[in-house]
C-alpha cells in the first residue's frame, strides 16, 4: 500500500513542497510524483496535525451495507432481461415492439425514454425489465466488471435464417453466466419462415426447446406485426416466477449503473438498475470511484420519481462525476464515508493502470480461481482449427481434475480467435486456448489491453500437460 506525496498532500490540502520537506527531516528523499508506504504517509499525516484515516477494501466493505436479508423482507422483484442473437435477427426491432406494446396499452402515461432500459407490464399484470441494449458486447462487459444484470436471456433466432455464429456465441454468453434462456424465433410473418428449422439447428448446440420435448420456453413472434409478443412476455413472466426472484426493499440501496453520460444541461447522468434496497431523493451514495447525493431520480417515462426500488432502472442526478457502465451504487450514512470509498477507489484504479500491460498468466488466474472462495475451477475457452479436435479437446480436458479441481470449457468453437472469444474469456476471467488456429488483429489487440491470456498450442498433449500444471500448482498451494 502506498501512496504518491502529490497525492498525499492534495488529500490534506497541503503543499506538495512542504510534504516533501517535512520528509526529508524525516530522512526520506522522495520527490513529489513518487510513492511512499501507508506507515510513513501516517507520519507525515500527523506530523501536519491531521488525522489518519486508511480505507481499504474491508473498511469499504463494512461501510456498504452486506447485511444477510431476513426471509420476511424479500418480496418478488421484476425479471431483467437482456435480448441476444446474431445480427439482423431482429433484437433491436423486438426492443422497441415490446416498448411500444406498453405505450399501446396506455401504461403510466409519458413518453418513453431511452435511459437504458424500460419496464412493461404483461397482460396478466407481471412487470418485466428490458435492458434496452441489445447484443452481448454490453452484457460481457458488465459481467467483466462484477456486474451480473440479467436473469433471463431471450435469445432471437430469424426463421427465414439459421442458427448463426453469434447465436452460437449468445448461447455461451447466457451459459457463462448461468441464465436461463428463452428462445423468440423472429420474424415468422415472412413465408420463408421456418421455425423448425431453427428449432432443429438449437438441437445441435444442446439448446432442446419444449416442441422438442426440452424445456426452454420457445415462442414464434414477429416484432414486424406484433405476432406472439404478448406470449413472449408470457412466456418471460412464467420462467421469472420459477425462478423466485426477490429483494429486499427496505435497506440502503444498490444498483448496477448501465449507461452513464455527461449531459450538457444535468451535469453527471447514470442509469441504475436497482439490486436491492430502496433508493430515495436525498440519499448519499458512491459509485465506482465517483461519489454524490440523489438531487432527481427520473423513471423510464420520463417522470421524476422520489423512490425507486429492486429492478427499476431510474436515472440519477446528483454525481460529482461519470461513473462507468458495470459500476456499482451503494448507498452509504455520510458523505465523509462516501467522498473516503470514492478516493480510495480511484486511487486502485489508477494503480491497476500503472500495473497493467503485466498480462494475466494461466498460473495468475489459477490463484484467482482459488482466491474465489469455493471455486476451484479452472475456466477455458477453446477454438479449434476442426470441429474433431475441439471434441478430443473438450474429452481431454473433462478428464483433468477431481473434486477439487475442475477444468471447465466455457464455449468451443472452430475458427480463428475473435473479439468476441476474448471479451467472454475476460468476463469469465478464462484463458483463450487457439488450437491450429490464431487469433485475429482485432482479438490480439482486445487480449494485450484486457490482460486476456491466448495460448496457441498444436499437440494436445502439450495442451493437457500445460492444464495439469497449473491444476496441480492450485492443488499444491490449496495444502
Ligand atoms: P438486430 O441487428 O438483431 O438488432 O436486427 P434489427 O432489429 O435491426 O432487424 C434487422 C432487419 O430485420 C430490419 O430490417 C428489420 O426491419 C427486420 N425485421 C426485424 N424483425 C422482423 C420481423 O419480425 N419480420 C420481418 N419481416 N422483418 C423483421
Amino acid at each position: 500500500e502506498t501512496i504518491v506525496v502529490q497525492e498525499l498532500a492534495n488529500r490534506m490540502a497541503e503543499r506538495a513542497a512542504d510534504v516533501v520537506k517535512s520528509l526529508m527531516k524525516m530522512g526520506l528523499m522522495v520527490s513529489m510524483n513518487e510513492p511512499i508506504d501507508a506507515d510513513t504517509a501516517e507520519l507525515v499525516i500527523e506530523e501536519f496535525g491531521h488525522k489518519a484515516v486508511r480505507v481499504s477494501d474491508s473498511d469499504v466493505e463494512q461501510v456498504i451495507d452486506k447485511v444477510q436479508d431476513a426471509d420476511e423482507d424479500l418480496v418478488p422483484r421484476p425479471p431483467i432481461v437482456t435480448i441476444m442473437g446474431h445480427v439482423d435477427h431482429g433484437k433491436t426491432s423486438l426492443l422497441d415492439a415490446i416498448r411500444k406494446t406498453s405505450v399501446v396499452s396506455g401504461e403510466a402515461g409519458g413518453i418513453t425514454q431511452h435511459i437504458g432500459a424500460y419496464q412493461v407490464t404483461t397482460d396478466s399484470g407481471a412487470v418485466l425489465t428490458f435492458l434496452d441494449t441489445p447484443g452481448h458486447a454490453a452484457f460481457t462487459s458488465m459481467r467483466a466488471r462484477g456486474a451480473q444484470v440479467t436473469d433471463i436471456v431471450v435469445l432471437v433466432v430469424a426463421a427465414d435464417d439459421a442458427v448463426m455464429p453469434q447465436t452460437v456465441e449468445a448461447i455461451a454468453h447466457a451459459r457463462a453466466a448461468k441464465v436461463p434462456m428463452i428462445v423468440a424465433i423472429n420474424k415468422c410473418d415472412k413465408p420463408s419462415a421456418n421455425p423448425q428449422k431453427v428449432r432443429t439447428g438449437l438441437l445441435q448446440h444442446e439448446v432442446v426447446v419444449e416442441q422438442m420435448g426440452g424445456e426452454v420456453l420457445d415462442v414464434e413472434v414477429s416484432a414486424l406485426t406484433g405476432k406472439g409478443l404478448d406470449l413472449l412476455l408470457e412466456s418471460i413472466a412464467l420462467q421469472a416466477e420459477i425462478l423466485d426472484l426477490r429483494a429486499n426493499p427496505k435497506r440502503a440501496a444498490a444498483g448496477a449503473v448501465i449507461e452513464a453520460k455527461l449531459d450538457v444541461g444535468r451535469g453527471p447522468v447514470a442509469t441504475v438498475l436497482i439490486e436491492h434496497g430502496t433508493l430515495r431523493k436525498g440519499d448519499i451514495f458512491v459509485v465506482g470511484a465517483q461519489w454524490g447525493k440523489v438531487r432527481a431520480l427520473i423513471n423510464d417515462k420520463g417522470q421524476r420519481v422520489d423512490e425507486a426500488g429492486p429492478s427499476v432502472p431510474v436515472e440519477v442526478l446528483g454525481l460529482n462525476g461519470t461513473p462507468e457502465a458495470g459500476d456499482v451504487l451503494n448507498v452509504v450514512e455520510t458523505e465523509a464515508q462516501a467522498r473516503e470509498i470514492a478516493d480510495y477507489r480511484d486511487q486502485v484504479i489508477r494503480d491497476k493502470r500503472a500495473a497493467a500491460g503485466a498480462a494475466t498468466t494461466m498460473e495468475q488466474l489459477m490463484a484467482k480461481a482459488k482466491a474465489d472462495k469455493n471455486v476451484s475451477e479452472l475456466p477455458i475457452l477453446v477454438k479449434a482449427d476442426v470441429q474433431g479436435s475441439a471434441e478430443a479437446i473438450i474429452q481431454a480436458m473433462e478428464k483433468i481434475g477431481n473434486e477439487e479441481v475442475r477444468v471447465r470449457v466455457l464455449h468451443s468453437g472452430v475458427g480463428a480467435i475473435t473479439e468476441s472469444d476474448v471479451s467472454l474469456a475476460e468476463a469469465s476471467g478464462a484463458p483463450v486456448i487457439g488450437f491450429n488456429v490464431r487469433a485475429n488483429a482485432p482479438a490480439r489487440a482486445a487480449a494485450n489491453q484486457k490482460g486476456v491470456e491466448i495460448r496457441y498450442y498444436s499437440v494436445i498433449y502439450d495442451l493437457v500437460d500445460d492444464v495439469k500444471a497449473a491444476a496441480s500448482g492450485l492443488l499444491k498451494n490449496e495444502i
